[in-house]
């Protein structure tokens, strides 16, 4: 048998520990080239929030750092995968996370006839990450992120974007979760790289540059992978 043809739809992976600016950077490729960012970090706390049977499993291990279980999160991720607008491309954020994830990531795309087409290893080292997360803020009207020193609005109180004046933070950005969040990320997430690397679809991008420079480089990587996805090509 062939190998299973990939048709159509890029699907970005952007694998990083906390703060490395997966979510800055899903919302500028988002902007750029009209894909779907999926957070499922985004789907977990709306499920919290909401008070789903899904939130409510997931919120004390999301307070504490650690990782909620592979087949709630998998469920949350399959039903936003099946809304039609992911048919234009999806940017993963924050998933896989697990090496079970990433294997039923492949079964899932294989059904739709799809496969992963570049996964973005965002470096910084763990001074950075806990220092982005610790003043991390967010819109609470349209999600866009923020920093209290290193990505502040242009009009403080008032979101850049939408002009919103309500702001979130979230729960776990302190400097002892974002610690906890750091040592899962190194146990259970970063061999994702190794196997990512096996598979080739892996890129590093040194992610301690500035926002814009992460952009550049992010946007070189990712560019050439979009337009063969809609060119038919994968
Ligand atoms: P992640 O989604 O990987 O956890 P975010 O995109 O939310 O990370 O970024 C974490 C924090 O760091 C946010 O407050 C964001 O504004 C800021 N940030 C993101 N990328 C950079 C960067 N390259 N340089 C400085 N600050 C950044
Ligand atoms: P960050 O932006 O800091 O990387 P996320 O918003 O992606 O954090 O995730 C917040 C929390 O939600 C994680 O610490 C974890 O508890 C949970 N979570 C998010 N995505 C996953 C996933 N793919 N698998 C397991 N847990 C997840
Ligand atoms: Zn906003």
């Amino acid at each position: 048998m062939n190998a299973p043809s990939c048709t159509q739809t890029a699907v970005l992976i952007l694998l990083g520990p906390p703060g490395a600016g997966k979510g800055t950077q899903s919302r500028a490729l988002e902007r750029a080239f009209g894909l779907i960012q999926l957070s499922t970090g985004d789907m977990l706390r709306a499920a919290v929030k909401a008070g789903t049977p899904a939130g409510k499993a997931a919120k004390a291990v999301m307070e504490a750092g650690g990782l909620v279980s592979d087949e709630i999160v998998l469920g949350v991720l399959a039903e936003r995968m099946s809304q039609p607008d992911t048919g234009r491309g999806v940017i993963l954020d924050g998933f896989p996370r697990t090496l079970a994830q990433a294997e039923a990531l492949d079964d899932l795309l294989a059904l739709r006839g799809q496969c992963v087409g570049a996964v973005v290893s965002m470096e910084v080292d763990d001074e950075t990450m806990v220092a982005r997360v610790a003043g991390r803020f967010t819109c609470a009207t349209c999600g866009e992120g923020y920093h209290e020193t290193l990505k502040p609005a242009k009009m403080a109180g008032t979101c850049d974007i939408c002009g919103g004046t309500d702001f979130t933070r979230r729960a776990d950005d302190n400097a002892e979760t974002a610690r906890a969040r750091l040592a899962t990320y190194r146990q259970q997430t970063a061999p994702l790289i190794g196997h990512y690397e096996q598979t080739g679809v892996l890129m590093r991008l040194d992610a301690m540059q500035d926002i814009a420079a992460v952009s550049r480089d992010l946007v070189r990587m990712v560019e050439p992978v979009i337009r063969k996805g809609r060119s038919g090509g994968m």
